[in-house]
């Protein structure tokens, strides 16, 4: 579902991701953790082309980006891409002005052009899924944080992407928000979607994910599975880390 190949990324003269090699496979939930600063959030937005790479190539859902297209090539994979994967944020980015329903289907309506009943009817399914079909008509600033984190995955959710990217999805929730959000997320992996997903939450990345991706200072240390991460990190990097929290 997703390969990169000497994925590379600078700003500048700062070099953010330097080469990074990561496959995920169909299915697959992937956690990525790392200190703060190492990169994480550029490559999940290098991933969705949020951010345009700088080095190396990808392949996203079997489409081809490669710092060797031309501007014009590359910018078209970019926006096939986007409709493919779907991606959650630490900030919620709801649009304020429309009610819960209203968020879930707009793509759909205007990415799609799906009629309004068809996108009704889609929207409220993603919804109940999330568990929020009782605030469909609630204003965002009316929700409290895990609220809207559940409608915004319900919207990344509506446009069917084959992965999602998830970007500390819980980092700005108060601590008992935290579990409805992670075990929304839980279900979306029982019911195999593929996942990358940046997270702190150590217990969850254990329980959850299938192989657990270490990343410092724009390089992928270790990859394992999370017994063996957790208990027996190979890297003296990856065990500084673990002892950090
Ligand atoms: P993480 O998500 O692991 O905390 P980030 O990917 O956010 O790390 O950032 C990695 C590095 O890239 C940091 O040094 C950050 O300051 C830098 N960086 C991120 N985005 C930009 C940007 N748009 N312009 C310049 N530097 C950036
Ligand atoms: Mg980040």
């Amino acid at each position: 579902m997703i390969i990169t190949n000497e994925l590379s990324k600078s700003f500048h003269n700062l070099e953010v991701l330097k080469k990074i090699d990561l496959q995920v496979n169909a299915g697959e939930v992937v956690a990525v953790l790392g200190p703060s600063g190492s990169g994480k959030s550029t490559f999940l937005r290098c991933l969705n082309g949020l951010e345009e790479l700088t080095g190396g190539r990808m392949t996203v859902s079997g489409i081809v980006v490669d710092t060797k297209q031309s501007k014009k090539e590359r910018a078209k994979q970019i926006q096939k891409i986007r409709l493919h994967t779907g991606m959650v944020f630490q900030q919620f980015n709801l649009y304020p002005h429309k009610t819960v329903l209203q968020n879930v289907i707009e793509a759909l309506l205007v990415v799609k052009k799906w009629n309004k009943e068809k996108a009704i009817e889609k929207g409220e399914n993603l919804l109940a899924r999330v568990g929020m079909i009782e605030k469909r008509d609630e204003y965002p600033s009316r929700l409290s944080g895990g609220q809207q984190q559940r409608v915004a995955i319900a919207r990344a959710l509506a446009m069917e992407p084959d992965i999602m990217l998830f970007d500390e999805p819980t980092s700005a929730l108060d601590p008992e928000l935290v579990d409805e959000v992670l075990n929304v997320m839980k279900q979306l992996a029982k019911d195999g979607m593929t996942m990358v997903i940046v997270t702190h939450e150590m217990q969850f990345a254990r329980e959850v994910a299938d192989r657990i991706v270490f990343m410092a200072d724009g390089i992928i240390y270790e990859q394992a599975d999370p017994e063996k991460f957790f208990t027996n990190p190979d890297t003296e990097r990856a065990k500084k880390f673990l002892k950090m929290i």
